[in-house]
């Protein structure tokens, strides 16, 4: 006997939320909704799908390559399309179901966690959060009173049942009454337990939703540049002079640490690197301030609607000490990059007198950015 099934519910056509697409195969991340939703289950167990007849094709693109059990078709309603699923799983039954909205593709593995161990000491258990905004009852776009949130919660899915219980459940009720597993149970005198659900779980319901449907595609890219020390009068490390007996050598200012931010904003953006868009070869970048190379791609963060979230340069040096400098370095990298202060970090380091930063014969930095893409 199996231990656990997910049987997910996707044959809803979606018609609240218009267009010609039913909602759970709108694209969702590199995938579907659905096909976002059986991947967060399938790590912890079989998963079967009820679909719509009509959407054959569309569940097979959605869901290839991925080791699932046979389709079921769904029926009129989410009650009958929860029993057609259950009804097809008697041949080998498995000891605990848990019934999945395909909409709420956000599944954190802490939630399932919780669930199963519910389950341990109830007929069924349903992840859910406590209302936290005012509640009012409203009539011909009036508010006639307040209703009392305490006690109330928002019920998710997935909600997770005794198979043979949750079975005998759905044979006994009338069709067409009930929206949700938790409530059919609880008509049924089930014990259900309601554990801590979470934000994510928000199931997509709403034209509105359309813009959190295509996802947001968080990046980080590393940098890392060196430059040679040579006698001078002094240094530019992230946009800030500093006086000191060296210069740094290079094509441009050979501003080392915002070349190594440059380059990893453009590896997260996996647009290559900084000497392929400003190639030392080209003269126009001779003594350039490095604030161009940055700016180039901050623009090409906002060109791609995307914006930064977070930098972190590291800068590597025996001298001069850059401790003094740091708040004025994070404050020109926030102006160029425009973003808060507070998204920029610059730290520094020695390396122990040990190798050619040891040996004050050059400069080194690390970089890492964060960007948030649509
Ligand atoms: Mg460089």
């Amino acid at each position: 006997m199996q231990d656990h099934i997910a049987l997910i519910v996707a044959a809803g056509r979606g018609t609240r939320f218009g267009g010609p697409e039913p909602k759970q195969y709108l694209p969702y991340r590199d995938r579907t909704v659905l096909g976002v939703a059986v991947m967060t289950l399938r790590p912890f167990m079989p998963v079967v799908c009820v679909i719509h007849p009509d959407d054959c094709e569309r569940y097979h693109s959605a869901t290839a390559g991925l080791d699932l059990l046979p389709p079921v078709f769904g029926g009129p309603d989410r009650q009958a399309s929860v029993r057609n699923g259950l009804e097809a799983l008697i041949t080998n039954p498995p000891r605990h179901v848990l019934v999945h909205d395909a909409a709420r593709p956000d599944l954190p593995a802490a939630v399932v966690l919780r669930l199963l161990e519910a389950l341990e000491t109830h007929d069924g258990a349903a992840p859910g959060l406590p209302v936290t905004d005012t509640l009012k009852r409203v009539e011909e776009s009036r508010s006639i009173g307040t209703v009392a949130r305490d006690g109330l919660w928002r019920i998710q899915t997935p909600q997770a049942f005794r198979f043979s219980t949750l079975l005998n459940a759905h044979r006994q009720a009338s069709p067409g009454k009930f929206s949700d597993d938790t409530t059919l149970a609880e008509a049924a005198g089930l014990r259900v337990a309601v554990v801590q659900g979470d934000v994510r779980l928000e199931k997509v319901t709403e034209p509105g939703d359309a813009t959190r449907l295509t996802g947001t595609d968080i990046r980080t890219g590393h940098g890392f540049d060196v430059h040679q020390l040579a006698p001078g009068d002094g240094v530019v490390l992230c946009g800030v002079y500093i006086l000191h007996d060296m210069a740094l050598v290079g094509h441009s200012d050979a501003d080392v640490g915002m070349h190594a931010l440059t380059d990893a904003i453009l590896g997260a953006l996996a647009e290559g690197d900084i000497g392929r868009h400003f190639p030392p070869s080209d003269p126009q970048w001779r003594g350039a301030a490095s604030e161009i190379f940055l700016a180039g791609a901050r623009d090409m963060v906002s060109g791609r609607g995307g914006r930064i979230l977070h930098c972190d340069v590291t800068l590597v040096c025996e001298a001069p000490k850059i401790g003094p400098y740091r708040d004025a370095m994070r404050a020109e990298l926030a102006r160029i990059l425009a973003v808060p202060v507070g998204r920029v970090s610059v730290k520094a380091t020695t390396s122990e007198k040990l190798g050619f930063t040891g040996r004050g014969e050059g400069i080194a930095a690390q970089a890492t950015a964060t960007l948030a893409l649509p």
